[in-house]
């Protein structure tokens, strides 16, 4: 599934490539893809717009247009949003299709069928994220103060804290894995019973984390294609993550595999440190007799 890094290294591409452009036209070839609005309703909609940018918000992509109004695209578990030009159209699965001004396509292709689309007013887009996403982590407004607002008295494991869309946004089951590694932490610790210094180490390897996965044009275990259509290189720098039997890269240990909150989670038991859940304050214990 697209985390961060892959749907940042995809706006990145063609961020210059579609401003400017006009939308000539739109075909929706599954009308699940911006449901509950007709395909034929977003056809007319989006036809003779002209494209204002591209940008990013958590896993989001957002198609900014003329008139005040942003296309929120959500790639989910296999779509992709791929610059098609000339003859050259290699993609199969194809859910909507932007026609150009320029002759070149943009095509949103999806095996699985799970992304969608949703048109709104720019004035919609803050009240549309807020209860979904929180921090973003490439922003001055991750902190170390910031994470652990968000993990006092969280007895979730630190995996499925870093799952949740709504403290830190965009990471997914790849990079949640690769950051724990970096900061020297056991995935099934308690997000709740991080110190100071184990804060400012996550926050350090979460941006890590996800500049390296950027650097490495995004991952391709799956379906993920770039905006150009080419696999991304970061599958094969993986710290930990897939790397199940192998030698750690940090220390003696191997890298064994668990399962937490259902996703394939990667992790060194020699050099990630299992934290102990703090004792609460202030809260007496009743036993039963
Ligand atoms: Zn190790």
């Amino acid at each position: 599934m697209p985390e961060l890094p892959e749907v940042e290294t995809v706006c990145r591409q063609l961020e210059p490539e579609l401003e400017g452009r006009r939308i000539e036209s739109l075909e929706v070839a599954d009308p699940r893809w911006c449901r509950p609005m007709t395909a034929a309703k977003l056809e007319r909609a989006l036809a003779g717009r002209t494209i204002e940018g591209l940008a990013r918000r958590g896993k989001y992509l957002l198609l900014g247009l003329d008139g005040e109004q942003t296309l929120v695209m959500h790639l989910r578990m296999t779509g992709n949003l791929v610059l098609v030009e000339g003859e050259d159209k290699p993609l199969s699965y194809l859910r909507a299709r932007f026609v150009l001004d320029d002759g070149r396509e943009l095509w949103f292709t999806d095996p699985r069928r799970f992304g969608e689309a949703l048109l709104l007013g720019d004035a919609e887009l803050d009240a549309h994220f807020a209860p979904r996403l929180g921090v973003e982590p490439l922003s001055e407004d991750f902190t170390a103060e910031a994470l652990g607002v968000m993990a006092a008295g969280r007895t979730a494991p630190l995996k499925s804290f870093l799952l949740d869309q709504k403290g830190v946004a965009g990471i997914g089951n790849i990079y949640a894995d690769e950051a724990l590694f970096r900061a020297h932490l056991h995935p099934l610790s308690p997000a709740g019973s991080m110190k100071p210094e184990h804060l400012g180490d996550l926050r350090e390897a979460i941006v890590a984390a996800l500049e390296a996965g950027i650097d490495g044009g995004g991952a391709s275990i799956d379906d993920y294609r770039d905006g150009r259509g080419e696999k991304g290189r970061m599958q094969d720098e993986f710290l930990v993550h897939t790397r199940e039997g192998e030698p750690c890269p940090r220390c003696e240990g191997t890298i064994e595999r668990i399962v937490v909150s259902g996703r394939s989670t990667y992790f060194c038991p020699d050099c990630q440190v299992k934290l102990r859940r703090r004792p609460r304050r202030r809260r007496p214990v009743r036993r039963s007799p």
